[in-house]
């Protein structure tokens, strides 16, 4: 195993551009430069750039052709155009500002260069802190706070650029369904894209269990809906799925769309996790990785709005890549829900997602 490097890639930018429109009393607002200020005054306070395994790296420069990668001309030219003339409201979840273009396109180039990085061996792990997230955007057009779709982007690019033709598991643990991305990828059995995230089964939405993949990939999309509440040992349950289907994937690399918006304090997600959920995810996700992929893992980061307990969200990925112990907040312990459980919905779902899986993989065990 080589030397640990983590790169952190991070940009000025990231923190004083594309700020929602105000007025705006609408949850548009919650995606804003200060999520990233926040997360960074926090990793400096606590010495976290001091660990000589940590390195802050820039986003790759890239140029418009890469973009087209993952996404039409006429999409790439109606954010650059609507950028240039001051900005404007995409639909109700999409606003766009005059520095919009640039710093959605920073973003991809920060996941690139995450990705491209561990990938090349010049860092064991990676983290891309950029914004604005991207697995809801589409080829063709923005939706749910995402301009480009950074983790597709990227993906594209290392096919496509860098003849990086092994497999790649995208786990993502964002609080919602990351609708864009999972289309990138929904018959290509090269790229598997594994989903936890809330859902209402009321209502009903993309993301349902049963929305597998198709041709070629089909059983490479695993969705697996949730009810809203979990809680840290409900979503402990749900991961538990990850040993087996990684280890039978046997991925050459793992990209994390992460999401810190099942967070109980989130004003958006409306789960219960608490930092240390994420810690011990990383923790799941790296054994396995150093299994099956010499601990190729990149994160990139996604949603996650509550500016108190995001930077101790990220800090605690942080500190499983560096194997060291993580301290959650005080504030965080004695909270009332926190034995709180869903486990009986979560186990009818759990049952089901593996019985649709079964015929495609062999190490699933009812
Ligand atoms: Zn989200």
């Amino acid at each position: 195993m080589p030397e640990k490097k983590i790169g952190i890639i991070l940009d000025d930018d990231f923190g004083s551009k594309h700020i929602p429109p105000y007025p705006k009393p609408s949850f548009i607002s919650f995606e804003h430069p200060v999520r990233i200020n926040c997360i960074l005054n926090h990793l400096e306070r606590n010495g976290i750039f001091k660990d000589n395994r940590v390195v802050k790296v820039k986003p790759k420069k890239i140029d418009d052709a890469i973009l087209e990668l993952a996404h039409s001309k006429y999409h790439i030219e109606t954010i650059k155009k609507i950028s240039d003339v001051g900005g404007g409201l995409l639909d109700e979840e999409v606003f766009v500002t005059e520095d919009t273009f640039d710093l959605a396109k920073k973003a991809v180039g920060g996941a690139i260069e995450a990705i491209e990085g561990v990938v090349k061996n010049i860092f064991t792990q990676s983290f891309a802190l950029i914004r604005p997230p991207g697995h809801h955007a589409h080829r063709e057009k923005s939706s749910g706070l995402c301009i480009f779709n950074n983790i597709a982007n990227s993906i594209l690019y290392l096919r496509k650029k860098l003849s990086f033709s092994e497999k790649i598991a995208i786990i993502d643990i964002d609080d919602h369904f990351g609708d864009g991305l999972a289309q990138y990828f929904y018959d290509d059995p090269s790229v598997l894209y594994f989903s936890i995230h809330e859902f209402d089964f009321t209502e009903g939405a993309l993301g349902m269990v049963d929305e597998l993949g198709m041709d070629e990939g089909i059983g490479k999309n695993i969705n697996f809906p949730v009810p809203e509440g979990i809680t840290n040992a409900d979503f402990y349950y749900c991961i538990d799925l990850l040993d087996p289907i990684l280890n039978e994937f046997q991925p050459a690399l793992i990209v994390v769309a992460t999401g810190f918006d099942m967070y109980y304090a989130d004003p958006i997600g409306n789960c219960s996790l608490t930092s240390i959920a994420y810690n011990k995810f990383a923790d799941k996700i790296l054994k396995i990785a150093e299994n099956v992929c010499e601990g190729k893992i990149s994160f990139i980061l996604e949603g996650g709005y509550d500016i108190i307990g995001l930077p101790f969200c990220v800090e605690a990925i942080i500190k499983a890549l560096l194997k060291e112990k993580y301290e959650p907040p005080d504030y965080e312990k004695n909270l009332s829900f926190l034995d709180d459980s869903k486990r009986k919905e979560i186990d009818k779902i759990k049952t089901f997602l593996k019985n649709l899986l079964n015929p495609y993989w062999t190490k699933i065990k009812i």
